[in-house]
């Protein structure tokens, strides 16, 4: 029987990919990935062996990983993921990052996140702010059971999930903080066509000719949404930074800026409602 450490060699050799072969090996097991390297010398059975290798040729077939082991981590959680839900992406832990920066710590305050998916930044947030009362919204009734889920696994009981399209499912609730990780790829490219996303849903990835119509659709609505002062922050492409903060000045809000992911690309921007808008003026 070949042992875990050659099991390894020739899985990494077979998907060019060390960790998907770690972590589907660990999957197999049923280990922690850690388990790996002090039990390099151990034989894997023969059931287990063969478990394994149905794991590399799915992947091998190009489905994701966290597709096929179900779970994905992200901020310091442990999610499920399915097709129904977009996997959590590392970048996206910026947009967590800049809407934690604009909730304080210790005061009750009231945040929405669009399109909650896997529940990924809505948990991450209520987590860090367990005086914040977090509501989610999906307009995918399949991706909102993957989000409860997740939600009772990590006792998060400070989150409630509302189905429905964006802002169609609070009414005229305002909150402190909007945010959103919305489908922002443009309808005709290619990379739709490839890799990973090709197996997730087209709803979560591509929003129009220009990947913008969804984010025109939060942007144009969210000052009905927000308190005074209140912060709206979403993701979007890399290309995307510069006509983004167009639609936030147009639609009247300040203090606009993006903020760069760790590649250094253009990746959240935000803005904020006016405190008091021209209107109040006498
Ligand atoms: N960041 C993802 C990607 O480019 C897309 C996620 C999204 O559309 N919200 O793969």
């Amino acid at each position: 029987m070949p042992d875990v450490r050659h099991t390894l060699i020739e899985a990494t050799h077979r998907l060019g990919d060390r960790v998907d072969a770690e972590v589907l090996l660990a999957y197999a097991l049923s280990k922690p990935r850690s388990w790996l390297i002090a039990h390099a010398d151990d034989e894997l059975s023969l059931e287990h062996a063969s478990a394994y290798k149905l794991l590399i040729e799915q992947r091998e077939a190009g489905e994701p990983v966290a597709y096929i082991t179900g779970r994905r981590g992200f901020w310091s959680l442990d999610l499920e993921v399915t097709p129904d839900t977009l996997i959590p992406r590392p970048e996206t832990e910026l947009l967590v990052e800049l809407a934690l920066e604009r909730l304080p710590l210790d005061k009750a305050c009231y945040v929405l996140d669009l399109g909650t998916g896997s529940g990924a930044i809505a948990l991450a947030i209520a987590r860090e702010r367990t005086q914040a009362q977090v509501i989610a919204t999906d307009a995918s009734a399949e991706a909102l059971a993957v989000a409860q889920r997740n939600a009772r696994r990590h006792h998060v009981g400070n989150v409630s999930f509302e189905h429905g399209d964006w802002f169609a499912p609070v009414g005229d609730r305002r909150f402190d903080v909007i945010v959103s990780n919305p489908p922002y790829i443009e309808s005709s490219d290619p990379h739709l066509q490839q890799g990973d996303l090709r197996f997730e849903p087209m709803s979560a990835l591509a929003s129009g000719k220009d990947g913008l119509d969804d984010i025109r659709r939060i942007v144009r609505d969210a000052g009905l949404h927000l308190v005074k002062g209140g912060w709206l922050l979403f993701e979007h492409g890399w290309n995307q930074g510069d006509a983004v903060r167009v639609l936030l000045r147009n639609a009247g809000f300040v203090e606009l800026s993006t903020a760069r992911d760790l590649e250094q690309r253009d990746r959240v921007s935000m803005g904020r409602w006016p405190v008091s808008s021209g209107c109040d003026s006498p």
